[in-house]
């Protein structure tokens, strides 16, 4: 029999009622010849709540404790659907991670998963029973319960599907799919049918934020289908999967804008080994994550050093490249706290040119300065005004035809 995965949203859940509506997706699944296992998040805002009451015994909680703490918000959840289940005549079981062996390494609050026992899985499914499984939680290899980092469920999801060898795993969202750019700042934006992993990491790293990174990594990695779709409307959702050659043919799936963002030029240091790697030792030492990364050679003598960094991480990065910029003849530090990052998504950028030309038009046609550019084999970024964020994505958006789904688009 198929097996098929279906993972629900915090406010998918967020009431007895969505939860028997959520109930009915999966009993549908039944009817329909499949075993189904479900992954759930804890209920609405229940997560932020569990912080809040942590931070207010302790605004610094040891991290074993606010992973003991927090991992009870899922327990919750699959309890309450297991019982929703029953209620509707269906035999279902509800497991915490570590009931299933989701073992994970020792890292609280943003935990790896390292393996799952499928068996004690397929064992429930094999008697006729709907399985549920507590998302965003495991234990480590000294039984202390572990969380996969905030969005984990998604995570959990798609790793059971792999373990078990899901045909599917379902993302039941409060978004209908994942679209070609952001629909509040370019309404025309499309849903799209398909997305391969590799866009999708893309955009979701870039702020697009409809699914956990890890998620479409283990998705890639074990070619395990991902369908993001309603959890109350029945509409097709988009699928992320691999790359199937039409894909190729779009040169821009779509569009993202970050705009949190910040970025440190060190001007004028010395041209010597080590030095950038210096730099980022300090950089990664104060635990700064680097977004983008600049450099140029300006003379034999000296170089450009600039990198891009959430604003959150200003302050450190400030800090850490301060501690170091003498020691590299730095002749001057540029700080912008006021950036934004546009970039264009698409596999077709692997064999189609033009496409850095069409980005660039588009936003000189709008009167926006680029400030830098980076890019990778399938994405092109430009690090603009954060003024012009908004209208710097709906220049790129129109050039792009994203108001129509990549499949439908004729370039
Ligand atoms: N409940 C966790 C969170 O709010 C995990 C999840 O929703 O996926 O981040
Ligand atoms: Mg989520």
């Amino acid at each position: 029999m198929a097996i098929i995965v279906q993972k629900f949203g915090g406010t998918s859940i967020a009431d007895a009622e969505k939860i028997r509506r959520a109930a009915q997706r999966t009993t549908n699944a039944v009817k329909n010849g499949f075993q189904v296992v479900v992954v759930a998040s804890a209920r609405g805002k229940q997560t932020d709540q569990l912080i809040a009451d942590a931070m207010e015994l302790d605004p610094n909680p040891s991290v074993r404790e606010m992973d003991q703490l927090l991992s009870t918000g899922e327990i919750q959840t699959v309890s309450l659907f297991a019982m929703a289940l029953q209620a509707m005549g269906y035999d279902a079981i509800s497991f915490t991670g570590g009931q299933i062996r989701l073992i994970t390494d020792s890292v609280h609050t943003k935990a790896r998963i390292l393996s799952i026992d499928a068996d004690r899985i397929h064992k429930e499914l094999d008697k006729g029973k709907i399985v549920l499984v507590a998302g965003f939680q495991g234990i480590d290899e000294h039984e202390n319960i572990t969380t996969l980092g905030r969005g984990g469920s998604d995570t959990t999801a798609v790793a059971i599907a792999a373990a078990v060898g899901a045909r599917q795993c379902e993302i039941y969202t409060d978004v209908d799919g994942i679209y070609t750019t952001d629909p509040r700042i370019f309404k025309k934006a499309a849903k799209m049918k398909h997305i391969s992993y590799d866009e999708m990491l893309e955009l979701a790293s870039l702020g697009a934020g409809v699914m956990h990174t890890r998620a479409v990594e283990f998705g890639k990695k074990y070619d395990v289908k991902i369908h993001v779709r309603s959890s109350s409307r029945q509409t097709q959702g988009t699928i992320i999967t691999h790359e199937v050659p039409q894909m190729e043919n779009v040169v821009v799936t779509g569009a993202t804008v970050q705009k949190n963002m910040a970025k440190i030029s060190l001007v004028g240091v010395d041209n010597k080994p080590g030095n950038a790697a210096r730099v980022f030792a300090h950089l990664a030492q104060a635990k700064v994550v680097v977004n983008d990364i600049m450099q140029t050679e300006i003379s034999r003598e000296k170089a450009n050093l600039s990198f891009t960094v959430g604003s959150a991480d200003l302050p450190a990065a400030n800090e850490a490249v301060g501690q170091i910029k003498d020691s590299l003849n730095c002749q001057s530090l540029f700080i912008r706290d006021d950036i934004a990052e546009v970039s264009v998504v698409g596999v077709g950028m692997r064999t189609h040119y033009g496409v850095a030309d069409k980005m660039f038009t588009a936003l000189a046609k709008a009167q926006i300065n680029i400030d830098s550019i980076t890019t990778s084999e399938i994405r092109i970024s430009c690090v603009v005004d954060k003024s012009q964020a908004d209208k710097a994505l709906q220049a790129v958006s129109v050039a792009f035809e994203l108001d129509k789904p990549p499949e439908t688009r004729n370039e």
